[in-house]
């Protein structure tokens, strides 16, 4: 059954990823050499800057953030990453940021199966990223106050966990503690300010272009994934986890550094621990402000979207409900009433008739040899037939009559306010018109066939007395096989059961 159908506006733009293998089978030489080439390109420049913030020494930076000091890493293969992710798939940005981190760290004499692990942190970062916006579906052209409301938490989340790899660096390199704290606060904080301030505009600026070429190149794109509630769950468990730890590992370093400044009485030392101490209690307020927006706001939307898709899902299926009401009271063939709506009229009109006392008729046609029409002509033709005779039935009836397709060329006609002699005169007019009908099906094998067909109609009246439809409808048909009996296409009335009815008294149809 397609009338339910998922409208559009309720599936927000999930990002899908962009499918080497679609890339390679399908994508145009340009679009090959463009990607490819830029993605191979983007790993060299992502690998050589790595090295490059280790051998300038770009890591740990001291900044002044309005007299309070933090520390920064200068990192730049991360908002390349970045970029590359949200535009076409985590795998596109992962890759280069562990090869880039990979390479540093062996670099700077870190055993490789340690480095193997270490440089997966950035690649968690993105991962996040990734299943943030698949969970969500905010625009990722960062055009709009909303879509970067959601982009800058979701990167201190993404940096948090990508810093995961500072506590791995320290540990390897069995920094004192004084230095441990610089280190991850320089990653996490590096990596949250230059995926905003860089990451981001590079969003901005390629996306109107980059999108355009996304929808008209679908099918280089594999489906997003379904499961967006499991999604939800994962991001609200990766926020939880980025946001417990940052408080954890950022006031565990601080006091650590303080704790050993105070059991040395240096005051120079104790000095410089408070002063790291006071910013890092600074950085933690603005976090916590900037986290409790992002949960106000990421709950905000995900409840919005409930709310707007649940109605318009109510809508639809009220709207489908109609239309399921309707179809399953209509006739497919003739878009007459079926037998369960012309039954149910038929009850109503037997009601009207016990309750005002009034005269409704009842008539009941069959066609004549019709089997033959089907033999000679083919069932199409049948189907056009029984088409025809429906259009003479609605036409002739007025629109408190109830004209209904009861099997397959049997039809009946329940006539309000009328007495056996209207019922009788009106059947008569139907006969004639029925005879005088010609209809022209679709010609088989090129020949044009004109048909013409009889009915036999038998006419009784509802009356109160009836049990129920039934004993109306047995007398209809009663009557019905007397016509036929008598030669078809002819009027047969229940004159047995209704005393009166040979002297007809007034008019049905006007
Ligand atoms: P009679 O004058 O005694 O009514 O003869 P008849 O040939 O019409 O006999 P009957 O009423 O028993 O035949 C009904 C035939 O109508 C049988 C069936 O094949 C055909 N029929 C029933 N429904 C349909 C339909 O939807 N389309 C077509 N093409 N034929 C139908
Ligand atoms: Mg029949
Ligand atoms: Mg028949």
């Amino acid at each position: 059954m397609d009338l339910l159908q998922r409208p559009a506006d309720l599936v927000p733009a999930t990002p899908g990823r962009l499918s080497m293998r679609a890339l390679w089978r399908q994508g145009r030489v340009v679009e090959r050499a463009w990607l490819l080439g830029g993605w191979l390109a983007t790993i060299a420049a992502c690998v050589w800057l790595g090295l490059m913030t280790v051998r300038q020494e770009w890591s740990g930076i001291p900044v002044d953030l309005g007299g309070a000091s933090a520390f920064l890493t200068f990192y730049p293969p991360i908002p390349l990453c970045l970029w590359w992710t949200l535009s076409f798939g985590w795998r596109w940005g992962a890759v280069p940021a562990w090869l880039a981190t990979f390479v540093l760290a062996v670099d700077a004499g870190m055993p490789p199966a340690w480095a193997a692990v270490f440089a997966c942190a950035n690649p968690l970062g993105l991962g996040v990223l990734a299943l943030g916006y698949r969970a969500v579906g905010v625009p990722r052209g960062l055009r709009s106050v909303r879509a970067w409301l959601f982009f800058v938490p979701l990167c201190f989340v993404a940096a948090v966990l990508s810093s995961a790899g500072a506590l791995i660096w320290n540990f390897s390199q069995g920094l004192p503690a004084a230095r441990q704290l610089p280190i991850w606060q320089g990653w996490w904080l590096g990596a949250f300010v230059q995926s905003v301030l860089l990451g981001g505009p590079l969003m901005a600026l390629t996306w109107p272009r980059l999108s355009r070429w996304i929808q008209r190149r679908p099918g280089l794109f594999a489906p997003p994934p379904s499961g967006r509630r499991a999604m939800g769950l994962g991001l609200l468990l990766a926020i939880v986890l980025a946001v417990q730890g940052y408080g954890l590992i950022s006031l565990g370093l601080g006091s650590l550094q303080l704790r050993a400044a105070l059991d040395s009485r240096a005051w120079s030392q104790l000095e410089e621990a408070s002063r790291v101490m006071l910013g890092t209690a600074w950085v933690f307020f603005w976090v916590f402000t900037l986290i409790v927006l992002f949960v106000a706001q990421f709950g905000y939307q995900a409840l919005s979207r409930w709310v707007r898709s649940t109605e318009a899902l109510v809508a639809q299926l009220a709207r489908v409900n109609a239309e399921l009401e309707q179809r399953s009271r209509t006739d497919g063939l003739t878009g007459l009433a079926n037998r369960i709506a012309t039954e149910e009229g038929l009850r109503a009109l037997l009601r009207t008739v016990r309750r005002y006392r009034t005269p409704s008729a009842l008539l009941m046609l069959d066609i004549d040899h019709f089997k033959l029409v089907n033999d000679r002509h083919g069932h199409a033709a049948g189907d056009a037939v029984i088409r025809a005779l429906a259009e003479v039935l609605k036409s002739s009836s007025r629109d408190v009559d109830l004209p209904g397709r009861f099997g397959g060329e049997e039809f009946v006609i329940g006539l309000a306010h009328t007495d056996l002699g209207g019922a009788r005169r009106f059947a008569e007019r139907l006969r004639e018109r029925i005879a005088a009908t010609t209809v022209t099906p679709q010609a088989r094998a090129g020949e044009g066939v004109s048909l013409s067909i009889t009915v036999s109609i038998g006419v009784t009246l509802l009356r109160e007395d009836d049990a129920g439809i039934e004993d109306a409808l047995r007398r209809a048909d009663a009557a019905m096989y007397r016509a036929k009996q008598n030669g078809r296409n002819r009027v047969e009335v229940d004159s047995g059961a209704v005393p009166g009815a040979q002297a007809p008294s007034s008019a049905g149809k006007p």
